[in-house]
């Protein structure tokens, strides 16, 4: 996308080899290739594409799920609500337009998930962690996917309170100031 042909990486909510039919859920942050490519698209538009590509392996995760992450991973958790073996997940999103992104959930059928507003300087991280520990004790096993440095600060804060690594996975899908992680 964009005049220089940038990759940018996107979750398929579902993938239909037989019909090539696939779909995404992009969030528009910025003035990026991706944003820009997702906020004009239009009906009848062509794009490159290759994948899908191996990424979080999710399948041996147990119930109960929890998945954080945020805008970006709006679509995982509408793929994941169709895959996972053992039942739903609980998902808690950080967001920075909760109003906005309240009707995104509602609209790919993800309504009871809970959402954060992002505090100034991650303020609103302490709640999430509490709120994770307190899942930790009752067993649930942890997706970890959106902003960088806040899977880091869970998945530490998860670690120190002796959750296994097994029951954690984790995939950053953007940090501050960098582009096209993969
Ligand atoms: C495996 C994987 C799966 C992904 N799946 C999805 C998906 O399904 N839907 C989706 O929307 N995104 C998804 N992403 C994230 C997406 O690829 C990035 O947000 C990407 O940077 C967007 O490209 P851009 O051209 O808009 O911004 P870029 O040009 O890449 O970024 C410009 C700057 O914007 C900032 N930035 C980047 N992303 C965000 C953000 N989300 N919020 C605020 N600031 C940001 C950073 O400071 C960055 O340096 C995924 C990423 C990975 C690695």
């Amino acid at each position: 996308m964009g005049s220089g042909l940038s990759a940018r990486t996107y979750t398929p909510v579902s993938w239909d080899a037989g019909r090539g039919r696939t779909r995404l859920l992009a969030f528009a942050h910025g003035d990026g290739p991706g944003s820009k490519w997702a906020s004009g698209l239009r009906e009848g538009d062509t794009c490159q594409f290759f994948g899908p590509r191996r990424s979080l392996d999710l399948a041996d995760l147990g119930a109960p799920v929890v998945l954080f992450g945020d805008e970006t991973a709006f679509g995982l958790a509408a793929a994941l609500r169709d895959n996972l073996q053992a039942g739903g997940a609980l998902h808690m999103f950080e967001a920075a337009d909760i109003t906005e992104s309240r009707q995104a959930l509602e609209a790919v059928g993800l309504g009871e998930a809970r959402l954060i507003a992002r505090g100034v300087g991650d303020a609103h991280l302490a709640a999430v962690e509490a709120e994770m520990l307190r899942l930790a004790a009752g067993g649930a096993q942890f997706a970890l996917t959106g902003k960088a440095s806040s899977i880091q600060r869970i998945s530490r804060a998860l670690k120190a309170a002796g959750v296994a690594s097994s029951r954690i996975k984790a995939k950053a899908y953007w940090a501050p100031g960098k582009t096209g992680l993969d």
